[in-house]
């Protein structure tokens, strides 16, 4: 590795001059035409030159605004240098994702959104895009495999979920010599990374490359089994495990209350993107079909899976796919990038609407929906302001098809019923924020579980959090309090 540089001699004056390009994308056209991943590759040089842009701010806001602190512009200034490899072990030493996170993080509002070159309306360094392809450079190079510890400690760690949170903490708790067995409801590893993010933003091989490290650090995998279905954290107990971690996120779809809303036609997010994104072999037999969207579509809700949502319908052939969201811009959360791919590929927004009703054929599909212009009074718990209906304003549009992308929530009352460990009152586990340890010795809790509908980045390092307080606790001594 390089020294770090000197901020004294750095010349920003010269680095803040440089031309910016953006990364390369793929036309919309031709990016609707399939579902292929929306970025075009981008070559060795355009990667120098953007690192080169960044001034190595002494203050370094992007590091701080990593949920993982990464060291951003080391890796950078690696980078600029052709040190390629490098720069992906900086990010790696704290990102156990990087290929991921750099694709599907909102680096808008998180790293690039503090550069400095944004404060000053121009395109920021364009760390996420760096960031995925350094990584994946490293496992050209056949550098992204990891190897077990020589040693074994002899305890035994059962992590329920494999996505993010619970594959991040197994690689940590295996790295370290203990004996790591992964559950999953699914049949392959990596939890909504690989049913629920759209091909289209994260492909299935670069998951699947992830997730076949599992088994060469030695860390067992027992798919299509469920927490709660023939498996309980005490059989888990008696199977002589020392630790548990739940992991297991916070799947289940909001549902919407109106009329209708059980028509043929009418999806929940998670479903539907899983028939549309996910290779059927990968999925149980009720899942594998294509979902079917007609020619008009309509998305409810805001955020990232309202836009995943949005695309996927495009994808599949609707010619008019809208998003129907009943605040404004201003309070629609997510990314604004994604929600700009989805309005370059064809997607309509329609703020300030919320659905009324939906009316159904003589064969019980949907037809069309009535919905209600919304204003906004005053802000709510959530600083957002609250939408209130406009009094006869109601206005009905047709439609083929209707998915409800209007959030998700942990699966309330679960937790406790399950592992006899508390939970806050919408269901979230209730931990130990410093460790992830829940009220129950031996028993850690990470990821959506624990925070509620977040982000990889943030699974990522509830993960290892949490797997690092299980590694003192083991090292102590510690079991599971029966
Ligand atoms: C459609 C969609 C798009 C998203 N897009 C982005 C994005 O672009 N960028 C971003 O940063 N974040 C995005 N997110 C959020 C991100 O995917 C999650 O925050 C992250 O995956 C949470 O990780 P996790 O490990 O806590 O849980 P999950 O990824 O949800 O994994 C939990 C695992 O636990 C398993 N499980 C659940 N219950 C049981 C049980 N009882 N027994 C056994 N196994 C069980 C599940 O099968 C699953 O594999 C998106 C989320 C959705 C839904």
């Amino acid at each position: 590795m390089l020294p770090r540089p000197n901020s004294k001699a750095i010349d920003r004056k010269r680095r803040l001059a440089l031309p910016a390009e953006d990364p390369p994308r793929r036309p919309p056209a031709e990016r609707v035409g399939g579902f292929g991943e929306s970025w075009a590759p981008v070559s060795f040089e355009w990667a120098k030159a953007a690192a080169e842009r960044c001034i190595q701010c002494p203050a370094a806001p992007c590091v701080r605004a990593c949920p993982l602190g990464n060291d951003i512009p080391y890796a950078l200034w690696h980078m600029e240098r052709g040190l390629v490899v490098d720069a992906a072990l900086i990010f790696s030493r704290t990102n156990s994702m990087p290929d991921i996170c750099g694709r599907v993080c909102p680096q808008t509002e998180l790293c690039e959104g503090v550069c400095p070159y944004t404060k000053q309306d121009r395109p920021p360094v364009p760390i996420g895009r760096l960031e995925s392809y350094a990584a994946d450079w490293m496992y050209r190079e056949g550098l992204g495999v990891q190897r077990a510890a020589g040693r074994t400690s002899g305890r035994r760690i059962a992590i329920v979920g494999a996505g993010p949170a619970g594959i991040t903490a197994a690689e940590i708790l295996a790295r370290n010599g203990h004996a790591v067995t992964m559950f999953d409801a699914w049949p392959e590893a990596g939890g909504l990374l690989q049913y629920g993010i759209p091909r289209f933003k994260l492909s299935p091989e670069i998951v699947r490359r992830r997730t076949k490290g599992l088994r060469s650090l030695g860390i067992r995998c027992r798919f299509d089994t469920t927490l709660g279905k023939g498996l309980s954290v005490d059989g888990l107990v008696d199977q002589g495990f020392d630790a548990i971690l739940l992991a297991i996120g916070a799947g289940i779809g909001r549902t919407l209350e109106i009329a209708g809303a059980d028509l043929e036609g009418v999806f929940q997010a998670t479903p539907f993107l899983v028939r549309a994104n996910t290779d059927p072999s990968l999925l149980p037999p009720t899942l594998r079909s294509i979902p079917e969207v007609g020619r008009n579509v309509a998305v409810i809700g805001g955020g990232d899976t309202a836009m995943d949502c949005v695309r996927t319908a495009l994808r599949l052939g609707a010619e008019r796919a809208t998003v129907w969201y009943r605040r404004t811009e201003v309070e629609m959360p997510g990314n604004p990038r994604d929600r700009k791919l989805a309005i370059e590929e064809g997607a309509r927004v329609e703020w300030l609407a919320s659905p009324v009703c939906l009316e159904g054929d003589e064969t019980g599909h949907v037809r069309a929906m009535t919905l209600v212009r919304m204003q906004l009074g005053a802000p709510d718990g959530s600083g957002r302001h609250r939408p209130a209906p406009i009094p006869g304003s109601e206005f009905t549009v047709e439609t083929d098809a209707v998915v409800l992308a209007l959030g998700y929530l942990p699966d309330a009352g679960f937790i406790a019923r399950i592992a006899g460990i508390e939970a806050e009152p919408d269901g979230r586990v209730r931990v130990d924020p410093e460790t992830g340890a829940t009220s129950r010795a031996g028993i850690y809790a990470a990821g959506d579980n624990v925070l509620g509908p977040a982000l990889v980045v943030d699974a990522v390092s509830h993960g290892r959090r949490a797997a690092e307080a299980i590694h003192s606790f083991l090292t102590a001594g510690g079991t599971i309090a029966t």
